[in-house]
């Protein structure tokens, strides 16, 4: 119930669902929470909320949120104290750790936890442990975008922002169903197109923003390359190419000329299943219709060549000058409302805050940190539980993250998580990872029951604020890290006392932020780069040169069809994503009256598709892979191509992660959640 009006306070924050980073007014009486309102003046929603944002405190006092520690004895959940639960974890840190090394051992941010939480999870794993398995979910989302990006131009980061859209004449969006999943960008895309501005779907299913669109490019999951290289070969055959800013700003012209004359309109048509003078028009008008700006999601990233089609994306941004300017770049839609913070923070095996190479700058962070650093090369969270599953991985602590119910091919993850000597999940709620494989449970506080930062899509640095007290034996995530490292002594390395003095901390190891101080984010945010505390903070990266030198790097990308293809036994391709009312796994959607709007997963199947198998709309289908089996209500939907099929993946008592599949992206190991080969079958009654 909405109670607008009897608020005694209001409070701004940021909304805890998706990476566009909509800001919140938030209306409290008597210390409870009574509803939330748009921020007029926000930058980035602009007086808007979606459906998800607008009611998106219920779960925060959900019957079932576990408001006390507990550590499962004799197969049993019981309630102890934080100095039991904490004595119990760091006593089995150490044994494992002395028993079969400190790389025994895994950690996981969260998407969830603020910038400061996910810098003091990372800076434990390292300092504490000693170890750089530490991991966080842009591996299962835009890793492939960060790799990319920064290999080709030097920061794996959105370019531009999002006022930028009303100022792009061409905007292209693939994969992404902005409308559903960034509903307030996908709204403002809808007003610049009403405005007069064009643009170009490309997406297998007709997703809302095709009605928009001129030009729906409905390709056969996974084959964005090819499409992307051959929008390459119109643009130089026609000479709709940008001549001085290649010459300027980009290497590798002669040979990227030369890999691509190969990809003809005519080939790529036949592979993406689509018509070749679509290809020449969009080309045209991407090339000839600009600035252009570009905007991804996931159903680019989430192939065995998720990092490639980002790579031959940015070609297309860079050959036509689309990059360094207001209107223009490559946009990631980030999914989660922090999950390129914990990902900037150092939650990758690879690096440190500010993205700082672990081979490369080790030495600065132990004069920072005065400590002694691994040197090790760490897992990242499929390596985690290959090793796990062959037993090698003893140990996990999994910060708001349902791993088992989201990673691909769960009875993978089963395996693995069976094998391990201790799991310590820290969430709200008991999550399917933590009902079946925890053996410690630390409940943690919610984004309205704690102070600290979120970094958005746009690079932006976002305040959150404690507005409502957390139950009484909760803990914010960064009082649990700081006092776990106590337990196992190191306390002088944790001795914070509040999330401000982690984010200054943040400031003197990442220069990037260093201007961005509490004081000038009380509002609005700032986006980094953002080197001193009179700079304005940065709109649009690349304008002069990128961080790699003067010139950004043109790839030669060629097309390798993935290893999961249909066959005659399973002759659909499913493909799963999300939806408008629920948010990823569901934990907290599932917990507020968006669960009434929506109370299941479905699988989408076209109704031709459905007529042939003899199947109606509501009923409930057999849905299987090589990996294993789900059943879902089957909804017939015009929208997805015949021969493929969708489903959305946060319905706990569905759980479509049982059956997608087990590849990965060649570079960054992201799953290939858009391709799984499947059969559905009709339920005899
Ligand atoms: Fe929240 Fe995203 Fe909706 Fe904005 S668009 S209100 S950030 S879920």
């Amino acid at each position: 119930v909405i109670q607008f009006g009897i608020a005694e306070k209001t409070t701004r924050s940021v909304c805890a669902y998706c990476g566009v980073g909509c800001e919140i007014n938030v209306e409290t009486k008597n210390e409870k929470i009574m509803g939330i309102r748009p921020v007029m003046e926000s930058p980035v929603s602009k007086g808007h909320l979606c459906v998800k944002g607008r009611y998106a405190w219920n779960y925060n006092y959900a019957e079932d949120r576990i408001k006390h520690p507990m550590i499962r004895k004799n197969g049993e959940w019981q309630k102890v104290s934080w100095d039991e639960a904490l004595a119990f974890c760091a006593e089995k840190f150490k044994a494992i750790s002395a028993q079969h090394g400190p790389d025994s051992i895994g950690i996981i941010g969260s998407a969830r936890a603020t910038n400061e939480e996910n810098y003091l999870i990372q800076k434990f794993a390292r300092a504490v442990i000693g170890t750089n398995n530490v991991e966080n979910c842009a591996r299962v989302c835009h890793q492939p975008t960060a790799k990319a990006m920064s290999m080709m131009l030097g920061t794996g980061a959105a370019t531009n922002s999002f006022d930028d859209i009303e100022k792009a004449k061409t905007i292209l969006i693939s994969g992404s169903n902005a409308t559903k999943n960034h509903p307030i960008v996908g709204a403002r895309i809808k007003q610049a197109v009403l405005n007069g501005a064009n643009l170009i779907v490309i997406d297998p299913r007709k997703i809302e923003l095709a009605k928009y669109t001129k030009y729906h490019l409905q390709l056969k999951p996974g084959t964005n390359i090819p499409l992307f290289n051959a929008m390459a070969n119109v643009i130089i055959t026609e000479g709709l190419f940008d001549a001085k800013f290649i010459d300027n700003r980009v290497e590798g012209w002669e040979a990227f000329k030369k890999f691509i004359s190969a990809w003809t309109p005519e080939r790529a048509a036949r592979i993406c299943q689509i018509s070749e003078e679509l290809i020449w028009e969009t080309a045209r008008l991407y090339a000839a219709e600009s600035p252009s700006m570009c905007f991804h999601g996931l159903g680019l990233t989430e192939h065995t060549q998720g990092t490639e089609s980002v790579m031959a994306l940015v070609n297309l941004a860079l050959i036509t000058g689309n990059m360094g300017k207001s209107g223009s770049g490559i946009n990631p839609l980030r999914g989660q409302n922090n999950v390129q913070g914990a990902a900037v923070m150092g939650c990758e095996p690879g690096s440190y805050t500010g993205l700082a190479s672990v081979k490369k700058d080790r030495e600065r962070f132990e004069k920072l940190w005065n400590t002694n650093l691994p040197n090790t090369k760490g897992l990242t969270l499929p390596e985690m539980i290959d090793t796990a599953a062959l037993g090698h991985l003893k140990a996990m602590w999994i910060v708001g993250f349902d791993v088992y119910f989201t990673m691909p091919d769960s009875s993978h993850t089963e395996k693995a998580f069976s094998n391990l000597d201790l799991l310590i999940v820290q969430d709200m709620f008991l999550t399917e990872t933590a009902k079946r494989f925890a053996n410690v449970f630390l409940p943690v506080a919610s984004s309205f029951e704690k102070e600290g930062t979120f970094m958005n899509s746009e690079r932006r640095i976002q305040r959150i604020r404690k507005m409502i007290p957390a139950p009484e034996e909760v803990k914010t995530d960064w009082e649990i890290v700081c006092e776990l490292a106590e337990k196992m002594d190191k306390k002088e390395l944790f001795s914070y006392t509040s999330a401000e003095e982690i984010w200054n901390e943040i400031r003197q190891v990442w220069k990037a932020v260093f201007g961005i101080t509490y004081q000038r984010i009380q509002n609005n945010g700032l986006q980094w780069p953002c080197p001193d505390e009179n700079h304005p903070g940065t709109e649009i990266l690349h304008e002069k040169s990128f961080p790699i030198g003067d010139k950004a790097n043109l790839s030669s990308i060629d097309f390798v069809p993935t290893l999961e293809q249909t066959s005659e036994l399973y002759p659909f391709i499913l493909v799963t994503g999300r939806e408008l009312y629920h948010f990823n796994s569901g934990t907290m959607t599932y917990r507020t009256a968006n669960k009434e709007i929506q109370p299941s997963d479905f699988i989408h199947i076209h109704p031709d598709d459905a007529t042939l198998m003899k199947m109606k709309g509501g009923e409930k289908a057999k849905i299987l892979s090589k990996y294993g089996t789900a059943f879902l209500k089957v909804k017939m939907d015009d929208s997805v191509r015949k021969g493929e099929c969708f489903a959305t993946f946060s319905n706990t008592e569905v759980f479509i992660n049982k059956i997608t599949g087990p590849f990965r992206d060649n570079y960054v190991q992201t799953p290939e959640y858009k391709i799984t080969s499947v059969r559905i079958e009709k339920i005899k009654q």
